[in-house]
């Protein structure tokens, strides 16, 4: 079952451009998770990362996370071996000359995106579109640093791809109408709910979360009280299924500081100020999960409260 909401459309419907191979950029938390979507969904997926070992470590953590769904039964070890193997690697962008749409998963900055659609965009046919799975910045902006702004949306999936049911879908300003409808289509087949949001700032989900795991960020260096205080408060006082810094870590915390910081810059108001201490442990490279350490010192098990 998927459904779509908030879908307005300026005219009469359009028949949406058929998707029949996918490129994925990025092979870190998000592109595993999209590329094991889509290979699921049938569909030939190209995974592509700078890093050569970011994309051994993804098929590692795509065949994981199968093999948790056939336990689950959810599907069976016949359907897992033929979703891995409609997955290929890639470091070069030649990878994508056949593609019919390309995923951009590539760390949330904004110069680094840039660098990445002047690297693709000479390897794609004339009528690939391309989606970024960004959290928060302009899909009007980025597109227009492409050559296709009309082929170019936002498609923004949540953590953990295979897990959550929505998609986010964002159209730019030159976004057409056939680009649109190929993206909500894509996401039916891929089983998911799409909500549709106004290119503004973070969009709906990030803009709401993320302030309010900078606020638990504040209220930690403020010595309002402790990490397992904050997180067993928010878990049993607000019926939160993860507390507000748990949720971070799981996140990263790179990746919620540059939200916030398109928040703050984005709309110009001081109540998205990031809070010093989540700037003091991204410099320290505390990232989180990915990095074994961020709210939580993941070394032990259960993880220790660092604060
Ligand atoms: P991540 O740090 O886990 O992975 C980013 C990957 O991009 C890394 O493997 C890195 O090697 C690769 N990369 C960097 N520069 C590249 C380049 N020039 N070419 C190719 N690959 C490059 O980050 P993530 O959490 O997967 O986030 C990726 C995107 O998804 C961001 O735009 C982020 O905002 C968005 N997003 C993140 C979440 C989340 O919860 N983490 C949720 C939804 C959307």
């Amino acid at each position: 079952m998927s459904a779509a909401f908030g879908v307005a459309t300026a005219g009469p419907p359009v028949e949406p451009t058929p998707i029949n191979s996918v490129g994925v950029i990025g092979a870190g938390l998000m592109g595993n998770g999209i590329a094991h979507v889509c290979a699921l969904a049938g569909l030939p997926v190209v995974l592509l990362d700078v890093k050569p070992e970011a994309l051994q470590r993804a098929m590692a953590t795509i065949a994981q996370n199968l093999d948790r769904q056939i336990r689950a039964a959810t599907i069976t070890p016949e359907e897992k071996d033929a979703a891995l193997a409609r997955i290929t690697t890639a470091t070069d962008y030649g990878a994508f000359a056949e593609c019919d749409l390309v995923i951009e998963a590539a760390t949330e900055k904004e110069d680094v995106k840039r660098v990445v659609y002047q690297m693709l965009t000479p390897h794609l046919k004339p009528a690939c579109m391309i989606a970024s799975n960004t959290s928060s910045i302009s899909i009007t902006r980025l597109g227009a640093s492409t050559d296709r702004a009309e082929k170019f949306i936002g498609m923004h999936f949540m953590n953990p791809a295979p897990v959550m049911r929505l998609i986010e879908v964002i159209r730019g300003i030159a976004t057409d109408e056939a680009t649109f409808a190929a993206i909500v289509a894509l996401a039916g087949k891929l089983h998911k709910t799409v909500v549709v949001a106004e290119d503004f700032p973070a969009f709906i989900v990030n803009r709401i979360l993320v302030p309010m795991i900078n606020e638990a960020v504040y209220a930690l260096y403020e010595g309002v009280a402790s990490v397992a205080a904050i997180d067993t408060a928010l878990k049993l006082g607000a019926n939160h299924r993860l507390g507000p810094l748990e949720l971070a870590d799981f996140i990263g915390l790179d990746t919620c500081l540059s939200i916030m910081q398109v928040l703050y810059e984005g709309l110009s108001d001081s109540k998205y100020r990031p809070c010093p201490l989540l700037i003091k442990y991204v410099e320290a490279g505390w990232l989180g999960r990915k990095t074994g350490r961020g709210f939580y010192d993941y070394s032990q098990t259960p993880p220790r409260p660092t604060r």
